[in-house]
């Protein structure tokens, strides 16, 4: 179970909406910080323990400086995603660069950066000797394909394009070694909205026994091991959160286990989670502007899935309250639409909720990755603005909405 509590009360609300009018995404950085702390807490015994926050999940600056001033770093994919990190403070080797299919300009810009790379293939040695570079520092991300017996926490990893197979990447740490390569790390990805603590730990014992036998076989002392993200947000009231002390202690047993005897006592433990950090945080706020009653009955908001498509690309639930209306008894059931010309432009189908009146305000929970992050401009919607409710209880915009403008901005209408 979890408790759905949005941060601010329904006047509070109202004054903002002043100042900043609906549709808006608005972030809690009490949360994000709390979230930030358990995971430390969590491997505060591993050597050297850093959170990478997948930038992608909620790419802004101002919530890479909360990210940066509770000691953690950033996992990037993109030369964008490379760039705003820069400026938001975070370089070097407090950047993991994990992406695929990388081009050139990325490998450049991180390797300026000084970031730490992980490669997606063993032909990416070459590409990056040859377009920026090899860096003194390497890791590799494994894909660890029907090694492991398939189960239904990692899925099917020979079917992810991820990642270097086990023969591969035994492969790829020699070649680096024999070209100079001094350190190393070693990386996976291979779980997604967990919410099973059993999943982090098959993968952390996955990664800890690879990294005993290419101790053993090759001498590669690791740095590093990056365990990834994948750590699941309760999205459902019903839901449990994933046990962070619990997984902390299991991977704390596991790397006394098998890492101690081959002397990888130091290997610090990394994790790169996005979702779980800022997805919980973060709140769509909508007005109710249109109540529809035909087959069914519908409310329409003044959001749309351009600023949150999860619901309406993977059925995905968030849960819905109304400002005001929270301890309301749900004797009605609506779908919950927005505007775009889709008939899957839904945020939820068939929700039991209160009673809601044209001018009530919908709060959209969990939404804070991938929500407007995964913003479009298709059927020429704009994207929102982003809110940031300071500890302090003082709220900054942190992004302004866009205006038509910047719609027009990239079409010539002169020739
Ligand atoms: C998306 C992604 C993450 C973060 O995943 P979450 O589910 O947000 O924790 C980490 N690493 C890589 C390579 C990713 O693509």
């Amino acid at each position: 179970m979890n408790e759905k509590i949005f941060p601010i009360s329904k006047d509070k609300l109202e004054e903002i909406i002043k100042k900043y009018p609906t549709p808006f995404h608005i972030y809690d950085e009490k949360k994000i910080r709390q979230n930030l702390r358990a995971l430390k807490d969590a491997f505060s015994w591993a050597p050297a323990f850093k959170e990478h926050y997948a930038v992608k999940a909620a790419p802004n600056p101002y919530l890479l400086k909360i990210v940066k001033e509770e000691g953690g770093g950033t996992d990037c994919s993109s030369l964008p995603e490379l760039v705003l990190s820069e400026r938001a403070g975070i370089v070097g080797e407090d950047i993991m660069l994990t992406s695929n299919d990388t081009p050139a300009d990325e490998f450049q810009k991180a390797i300026s950066l000084g970031a730490v790379i992980n490669l997606d293939d063993i032909t990416h040695i070459e590409y990056l000797e040859k377009n920026a570079g090899l860096p003194k520092i390497l890791s590799f991300r494994y894909n660890p394909g029907d090694q492991v017996e398939g189960n239904d926490i990692i899925g099917k990893p020979t079917e992810a394009k991820y990642g270097l197979t086990k023969e591969q990447i035994f492969d790829a740490y020699r070649i680096a070694k024999e070209k100079g390569v001094k350190r190393f790390g070693l990386h996976t990805m291979v779980i997604s909205n967990e919410l099973r603590n059993e999943g982090f730990l098959l993968t952390a014992k996955i990664m800890f026994n690879l990294a005993a036998e290419i101790k053993k076989k090759l001498d590669i002392d690791f740095e590093f091991i990056n365990l990834g993200g994948g750590i699941g947000v309760p999205y459902r009231p019903e839901d449990n959160p994933v046990d962070l002390p619990f997984v902390g202690k299991g991977i704390k047993e596991l790397y006394n286990e098998i890492l101690s005897p081959v002397n990888l006592t130091h290997t610090a433990i990394k994790f790169e989670s996005g979702r779980f950090i800022t997805g919980p945080a973060g709140f769509l706020v909508a007005r109710a502007i249109h109540e529809k009653h035909t087959y069914k009955d519908y409310i329409g908001l003044d959001a749309c899935m351009a600023n949150l498509m999860r619901p309406a690309l993977y059925g995905a639930y968030h849960h819905i309250t109304v400002a005001g209306k929270e301890n309301a008894s749900c004797d009605y059931v609506y779908d919950v639409v927005g505007s775009l010309c889709e008939n899957n432009d839904k945020f939820a189908i068939d929700r039991k909720l209160p009673k809601i009146d044209v001018g009530d305000l919908i709060i959209i929970h969990d939404a804070g990755a991938h929500g407007h992050a995964m913003g479009f401009n298709y059927n020429g919607k704009l994207r929102s603005a982003e809110l940031l409710l300071k500890e302090n209880g003082e709220v900054k915009l942190i992004r302004r909405a866009e205006t038509m403008d910047d719609y027009f901005a990239t079409l010539n209408f002169d020739e």
